[in-house]
């Protein structure tokens, strides 16, 4: 019992903070994410997989970190929660490679993609929608993060996108009052 609440766990809650504390920001307001896992001068089976370049280990390792973080206080609960949660580590780090490997030539059967519809896993084609637009096909192991993902980013957008127009608005007053203030001072 406790191997499979620890593992589910680790997989679920791990791509929930995965998602939302590290993916999301980054798409926001960071380029570590956008200039090595969407970097799109190479293949990203390449800079997902093989690449040993330090700024994508960084990039990988922290999208990792809440998997690991969680997997840590089960590895003390028995040996049958640290069985699981090991397991949950080893099973997102192969899904990892799973989901990159569109690139060369993965394509996903009938079967498979009615199954993973039901557990609403990511599949290799799902996650590759992701690096052709990278704003949608968010959660990296679950398709049920993705909604709420775009919501944050449409939401946050959109505020910045106003704050923008209003700080614009804001300068060309000040400029107006500016010539104004100019104006009456060379009329006196
Ligand atoms: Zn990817
Ligand atoms: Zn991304």
């Amino acid at each position: 019992m406790m191997f499979f609440v620890s593992l589910v766990i680790v997989l679920i809650v791990g791509d929930l903070g995965s998602t939302f504390l590290y993916h999301i920001p980054q798409h926001l307001w960071f380029k570590l994410h956008l200039r090595t896992h969407h970097d799109r001068n190479r293949s990203y089976w390449d800079h997902a997989i093989l690449s040993k370049d330090p700024e994508i280990l960084l990039d990988g390792l922290l999208g990792a970190l809440p998997y690991i973080v969680l997997a840590i206080p089960f590895c003390f609960l028995g040996p049958w929660a640290a069985a699981g949660a090991i397991l949950g580590l080893v099973l997102g780090q192969l899904h990892v490679w799973w989901r990159h490997t569109v690139e060369i030539g993965w394509s996903s059967p009938p079967w498979l993609v009615r199954i993973a519809r039901i557990f609403q896993i990511v599949l290799p084609e799902d996650h590759n929608g992701h690096h052709v637009n990278p704003d949608i096909e968010f959660g990296d192991i679950f398709r049920f993060y993705d909604a709420p993902a775009r919501a944050i980013l449409t939401y946050v957008r959109s505020v910045q996108r106003r704050r923008r127009t209003a700080l614009k608005r804001l300068e060309r007053i000040r400029a107006l009052r500016a010539v104004r203030s100019l104006r009456t001072t060379q009329r006196a």
